[in-house]
């Protein structure tokens, strides 16, 4: 089960971040290939020991660098998260090349994985606390709210 840092910043993701987060996407991966969440807690079936998904303290947040409109999504995602790292206490963010450690330092991390998704991920302390909820949301709100958000979204959860 994730812990509650994930929930929060799924939650949070799922209701004040851009809209296309609520919707699925076409997975090529999955056996047989279809349809899946763009927010993503659980580990995968290739994940496996000590992967922080499978520990409870990593979430995944699909959107595709290859596509303009999901880059600048994520790449603001990023900067919420980063403008927020203190409360948030996360110990790395990686994106499209990137990852950021809990200090906000950044240093290259290249893969091919990354390009399809932000990967947030807590220790084993930080994963347990969620007092950053309503900043992240806010933060989230003040983003994405310039169109994003249809009148009547809240009352959907
Ligand atoms: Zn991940």
């Amino acid at each position: 089960m994730a812990g509650i840092a994930v929930e929060a910043t799924k939650q949070a993701l799922y209701y004040y971040g851009p809209s296309l987060l609520t919707q699925q996407y076409f997975e090529k991966h999955k056996k047989p290939p279809g349809l899946l969440d763009r927010l993503q807690a659980a580990a995968g079936p290739h994940k496996t020991g000590k992967d922080p998904h499978i520990a409870g303290r990593a979430l995944d947040i699909i959107l595709f660098a290859k596509d303009p409109q999901e880059k600048e999504y994520a790449d603001q995602i990023v900067q919420v998260f980063l403008g927020l790292r203190k409360k948030m206490d996360f110990v790395s963010v990686v994106y499209n090349g990137w990852e950021w450690n809990g200090q906000g330092v950044r240093f290259p991390h290249v893969d091919e994985a990354h390009k399809t998704h932000i990967h947030i991920e807590w220790g084993k302390s930080g994963v347990g606390i969620a007092a950053f909820a309503s900043d992240l949301e806010d933060a989230l709100y003040e983003a994405f709210s310039g169109g994003n958000l249809k009148s009547g979204d809240y009352a959907a959860g």
